[in-house]
């Protein structure tokens, strides 16, 4: 029976605006996503037994039918029943690194990774967008966690268009243990306060769409400028999240004041990031916030963009 390990990173998000309802009851987006080396490993094997079977080392991660990983798996024993037939079952060991219901997508990765591991294990030789459809059945971030990178995301943000890399910044990512932000909650709270605002027409949903990809945000991108690219990074769901979870914006305030590029909540939160030139400054960042919030209940990590999604580490027979 062949085996696969898969690296699967999280993403932060460097900018995200809201830009009105969809007639699918989600949120038409517009959102620039950014792969970073914090990363689950996923290992996949075929199982004898035609079930599929879920571990993972965090008690916080449901190993049910409610696991995305384990609903990865169920859509692609659905669409290809052949091979399943051939193959037999599936076993998912999940490593979580990613800090759970965090904002960084990691339920989402972790999905991405098994579509990957599953097309290797079954010989299907799905193309990478193919399997990004397969994935935007599962999640809107999903299709984004298969290919990674740097990423313009509209519509729920499946849809993606794809900017130069920027693997030479760093970034010190915060999240206190204790604090989870449902990401339900966060989207449902902005449509009660802020729905009025909402743009409905099309035309004018699209041309907001595609004023991201001109702006500057984008513009600083493709000239790598770090310093630039720090000063833009936006999220409306900080208008509700801030408000309500005073840790959230006290953590983003002690980012701001070691003099980072930028920091900003990432996704619907909890956890707060901030972006750094260099390793060095990344932890000089990450000491100082230490020192300002001295609380266990505070976790800390220091990584960098990265220009890849789903990874195979190693395959055995
Ligand atoms: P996103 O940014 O995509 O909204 P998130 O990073 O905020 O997601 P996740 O870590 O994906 O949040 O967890 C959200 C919820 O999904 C958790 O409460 C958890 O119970 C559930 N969940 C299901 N499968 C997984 C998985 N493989 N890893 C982590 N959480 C999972």
């Amino acid at each position: 029976m062949h085996s696969y390990s898969l690296i699967a990173p999280a993403k932060i998000n460097l900018y995200l605006e809201i830009l009105g309802d969809r007639a699918d009851g989600y949120h038409e987006l517009v959102m620039v996503l950014q792969s970073i080396g914090l990363a689950d490993k996923i290992y996949l094997r075929s199982i004898s037994t035609d079930i599929i079977r879920v571990y993972c080392n965090n008690p916080q991660v449901p190993l049910d039918n409610s696991n995305l990983a384990y609903r990865a798996a169920e859509l692609m024993v659905r669409e290809f029943p052949t091979a399943f037939a051939q193959y037999g079952g599936l076993e998912i060991t999940i490593n979580k690194q990613i800090p759970v219901a965090a904002g960084l997508a990691g339920g989402s990765t972790n999905a991405a990774a098994v579509l990957v591991g599953i097309d290797l294990l079954w010989k299907l030789g799905l193309t990478q967008s193919e399997l990004q459809e397969l994935g935007a059945k599962l999640g809107s971030d999903v299709p984004f966690c298969i290919a990674g990178g740097t990423a313009i995301a509209t519509g729920r943000g499946e849809q993606l268009s794809p900017l130069p890399d920027l693997d030479h910044l760093y970034v010190v990512l915060g999240k206190y243990r204790s604090l989870t932000v449902s990401t339900a909650w966060a989207y449902q709270m902005y449509r009660q306060q802020f729905g009025s605002s909402y743009i409905s027409d099309v035309k004018s949903l699209e041309s907001r769409a595609s004023r991201v990809h001109s702006g500057p945000l984008v513009n600083a991108i493709f000239h790598k400028d770090g310093a630039k690219i720090g000063g833009l990074i936006h999220n409306d769901l900080e208008r509700v999240v801030l408000p309500t979870h005073p840790q959230v914006l006290q953590l983003r305030e002690a980012f701001h004041s070691t003099g980072v590029l930028g920091t900003m909540m990432s996704g619907s939160g909890p956890t707060v990031f901030a972006l750094a030139e260099s390793n060095a400054q990344a932890e000089q960042i990450q000491d100082q916030v230490k020192a300002m919030i001295p609380t266990p209940d505070l976790d800390l990590w220091v990584t960098r963009f990265c220009n890849t999604g789903i990874q195979v580490a190693s395959s055995a027979k």
